[in-house]
């Protein structure tokens, strides 16, 4: 089958082509999993981080892609919810190991033995792959192939951030950085929390015009300080300055919810820009996104489907996969970015 591959970790400002086009073998499903005709693959920020080393695949080669839809191929022994020709999607968390302290909590985000999709095992930037029957969500029909791959992750993972922003309706949300999942979560914050106004820090002029006609009361770079302080803000950006901006628009008692799975070391040093009194002191509280459960992507389709929720998309050929990452490393973003595998 056709599949971009990555084969090593490398720096991407140098390597514009980490991927590269292979036939490879079309992978047999194990008892319990079922085999997925790929039709869309979304590409996320997290792939960036995979291919720069900062959350490196424990293999090589490996077939990126976390946010898959396609049909059902093949069930196999020990599967029953899903037959043949089913449509499913594949979202970041593709196992775990449901017997921990944590998988028993039903915080199975958490699990030690947590297995990423397109990062521990195969993922989608390939026509076929392998997936647990229990790790695959069905697809509401409202959404075609292309607009449900970004809900996968950027949707789902969004979701979990304002479930643990912790907010009420009427509390003012910022969100710095609007690529993907910012502009999901701004959607579903309106729907969500209609008296409440939702601030966004950008840091390209476009995404703050984008975020203007998606109703967002307020729009202002990364670092500029909101006209009042915030009850709660996420915070998607890769890099460390606007943690230390967002800590000092945020409001007392506020929570600052970091949506990243690992942060760039290029501007670490703002850190020490970091003033107690100022950023942190009146109980502000920081709390990270790690993963995504299983319930937070079943919830957010069904919360998508019914609001309905449908993103931007900007598609790609599989084969163009490379340009695609390149462009989202270079910030070049309206919505989200989705391959299509089958032309
Ligand atoms: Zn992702
Ligand atoms: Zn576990």
């Amino acid at each position: 089958m056709k599949a971009m591959v990555l084969r090593r970790t490398c720096d991407l400002e140098h390597d514009k082509t980490p991927l590269g086009l292979r036939d490879i073998p079309t992978p047999t499903p194990a008892n319990g999993e079922i085999l997925v005709r790929v039709s869309v693959c979304g590409v996320c920020h997290t792939e960036l981080d995979e291919i720069e080393g900062r959350t490196p695949p424990p293999r090589f080669p490996v077939v990126l892609g976390h946010q898959v839809v396609g049909v059902v191929d093949k069930t196999t022994r020990g599967t029953s919810r899903f037959k043949t020709g089913d449509r499913v999607g594949v979202a970041w968390i593709y196992s775990a190991c449901g017997t921990c302290r944590f998988c028993r909590e039903g915080r199975e985000n958490l699990c030690p033995q947590f297995k990423a999709t397109g990062r521990d095992a195969d993922g989608g930037y390939a026509e076929w792959m392998t997936v647990p029957e229990a790790f695959a969500h069905p697809v509401p029909k409202v959404f075609t192939d292309v607009e449900a791959a970004p809900l996968l992750c950027a949707g789902a993972v969004g979701y979990r951030a304002l479930k643990l922003a912790g907010m009420k309706d009427g509390q003012n949300l910022g969100l710095t950085g609007f690529g993907a999942s910012g502009h999901l979560v701004l959607k579903l914050a309106r729907h969500r929390y209609p008296r409440s106004s939702v601030f966004v820090f950008a840091r390209s002029a476009k995404e703050r015009e984008f975020a203007r006609t998606l109703g967002a009361a307020w729009v202002g770079d990364t670092a500029d300080e909101s006209p009042e302080k915030l009850d709660c803000i996420i915070d998607t950006t890769p890099v460390w300055k606007p943690v230390v901006d967002a800590l000092g628009n945020l409001s007392a008692g506020g929570r600052l919810v970091i949506n990243a799975i690992r942060k760039e070391d290029v501007d670490k040093s703002c850190l020490l820009g970091l003033d107690y009194s100022r950023h942190l002191w009146l109980e502000k509280e920081i709390k990270s996104v790690a993963n995504v459960e299983r319930r937070d992507v079943i919830e957010f389709l069904e919360l998508a489907a019914e609001i309905p929720i449908k993103p931007e998309v900007q598609e790609y050929r599989l084969e163009d996969a490379n340009q695609a990452l390149v462009e989202l490393k270079e910030r070049k973003i309206r919505g989200a970015k989705v391959l299509k595998v089958r032309p």
